[in-house]
């Protein structure tokens, strides 16, 4: 249930005052106060509670921006970034009203592809089908690095809050891959950080290459999730588009054995990308909707994608990823190699999915909720945490779903149980909370960090953060938005 808490005034401007200042920066077609238009944007699929925004704009353009920037500025007014909400973490659930800017709708646009320095220029509102249409169409020679996300969540929202794409065994942390922002500040000023911050009013489209050597201006807007500033133009890196792809599935029974093979894998140096999940994933995709283990049935499944310039070069990479598959073996690990493209073809095209990103994989969106702790984890616990959170998951009754990531080539690993429930059955919401709630605790004593946190995640890593870090964290947030305007409540500000 939504809990709509009426706003009728703003530090002494009334919201009818409001609104009209909003028609006259927007339009009157480009905001709404109507409650059938706000309630989309008041809850996602988390169990994160509710809460109704006051109006949502659509803007066209920051000079827009930078006008309601102010005026919500002078007059205490929340203002929440959105692009597609589709973060599952609550991030952009309104905790405090105001008013939603939507960028999904008009800034949407890829401003520029500069094909030698291989960087795409975008909007906010860019989504990731989008992107890779474009990129086949017109630079198939290019390409991303895609999420296990709908086609349609956003790629700059993806990039700002440190993403873990289909490339990520390569090149890390999608955050590592912006080369500039452009943003407005709590004052209404606008900043280019990057080397596109030459030139006074504008910046040469051709100048987004890189983020270094300047002070590094980017991380007070990385991972902040909206609470210092408005995004408008964001540069990301994109890579060359191989020929020769192939890519391993590989099963592996022993519930932690995974865990080595992974790091092992990950540590040739030659794959793009490793993903593992539970069995019970695996079934999900074959359209078991509540699936169980068996006893001796493989315990995780893992994907490696390879790919190379030329055949002689994926073949390389094919025989580095199989020597190590067999010393493993050797080594005592129980692993079974199978063709993921046969396996596609006998049970289920579902299967593609999971290679042909980006796609909607049904096994993650077919429930009305989805929620999870999604973490960057040390990797040499990735035992431990598989097998206690295996423990949590059965003791919920609730089957294990856990996906883990290997990020350049193993300097840091993504561990994240993940639960789809019915957001809508009676008691459901509090039932998965217990569980992740468990999940959470277990999972930060053992120094997991976790990303896209909602609010009562933020609480807990509070406690255990040092004070020094918090004091910075408080004062940085002061400078940048001392009226507490942008998405207030976030990290409990
Ligand atoms: C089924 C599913 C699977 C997923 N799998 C993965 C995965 O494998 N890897 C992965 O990394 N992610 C995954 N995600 C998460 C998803 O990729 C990203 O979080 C998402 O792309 C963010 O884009 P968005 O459009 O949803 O942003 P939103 O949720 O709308 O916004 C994200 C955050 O950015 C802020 N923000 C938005 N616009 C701006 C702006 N202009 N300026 C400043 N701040 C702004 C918002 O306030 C919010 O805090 C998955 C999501 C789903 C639903």
């Amino acid at each position: 249930m939504t809990i709509t808490k009426e706003k009728e005034d703003y530090n002494g401007v009334s919201k009818e005052k409001v609104y009209e200042k909003l028609v006259q920066i927007f339009g009157s077609t480009n905001i709404s106060q109507r409650a059938v238009d706000l309630y989309p944007y008041s809850y996602d699929m988390t169990e994160c509670e509710p809460h109704m925004p006051d109006f949502v704009v659509i803007p066209e353009n920051k000079e827009q921006l930078i006008e309601l920037v102010k005026f919500c500025n002078t007059n205490i007014i929340p203002i929440v970034p959105y692009i597609t909400g589709n973060n599952v973490g609550g991030l952009t659930i309104p905790e405090k009203g105001g008013i939603i800017i939507d960028f999904s709708k008009k800034m949407n646009k890829i401003l520029h592809i500069n094909e030698n320095m291989m960087y795409a220029l975008l909007e906010p509102g860019v989504t990731f089908g989008q992107l890779k249409k474009h990129l086949d169409t017109i630079y198939p020679h290019l390409r991303y690095s895609y999420p296990y996300a709908p086609p349609y969540a956003g790629v700059v929202g993806n990039a700002i809050l440190s993403g873990m794409n289909n490339l990520s065994c390569k090149i890390g942390s999608m955050g590592d891959s912006i080369n500039g922002l452009e943003v407005i500040t709590a004052d209404g000023q606008i900043a280019r950080i990057g080397s596109c911050f030459y030139g006074k009013d504008e910046a040469d489209k051709d100048s987004w290459f890189c983020r270094y050597p300047m002070p590094d201006l980017m991380g007070i807007f990385v991972n902040w999730q909206g609470m210092t500033g408005l995004v408008t133009k964001c540069a990301v890196q994109l890579w060359p588009n191989p020929p020769y792809n192939k890519t391993f599935l590989v099963l592996v029974k022993g519930l932690t054995d995974v865990a080595p093979v992974i790091r092992e894998v990950g540590k040739t140096d030659v794959v793009d990308d490793i993903s593992a999940v539970s069995t019970e994933v695996v079934k999900m995709t074959v359209e078991i909707p509540e699936p169980e283990k068996y006893p001796g049935e493989p315990d995780f499944a893992a994907l490696f994608p390879i790919s190379g310039k030329t055949k002689k070069l994926l073949d390389a990479k094919s025989e580095i990823v199989l020597d190590k598959l067999n010393e493993l073996k050797k080594s005592g690990k129980n692993i079974i190699i199978a063709d993921v493209d046969e396996f596609a073809k006998i049970f289920n095209l579902r299967v593609r999915c999971h290679l042909d990103l980006p796609a909607v994989l049904l096994s993650l969106v077919e429930y009305s909720g989805l929620t999870w702790f999604g973490s960057y984890a040390p990797t040499h616990k990735l035992e431990h945490l598989i097998k206690n959170v295996d423990e949590i998951f059965h003791k919920h009754n609730v089957p294990s779903f856990v996906y883990m990531k290997i990020m350049k080539s193993g300097h840091y690993g993504i561990f994240r149980p993940i639960i789809r429930y019915n957001k809508y059955k009676e008691g459901e919401e509090e039932r998965i909370h217990t569980l992740l709630n468990e999940i959470t605790e277990f999972c930060i004593s053992e120094g997991c960090i976790p990303y896209k946190t909602p609010i009562w995640m933020t609480e807990k890593m509070r406690k255990k953060i040092n004070t020094g870090w918090l004091h910075l964290f408080e004062k940085i947030k002061k400078c940048m938005d001392p009226n507490g305007i942008f998405n207030p409540g976030r990290w409990n500000t």
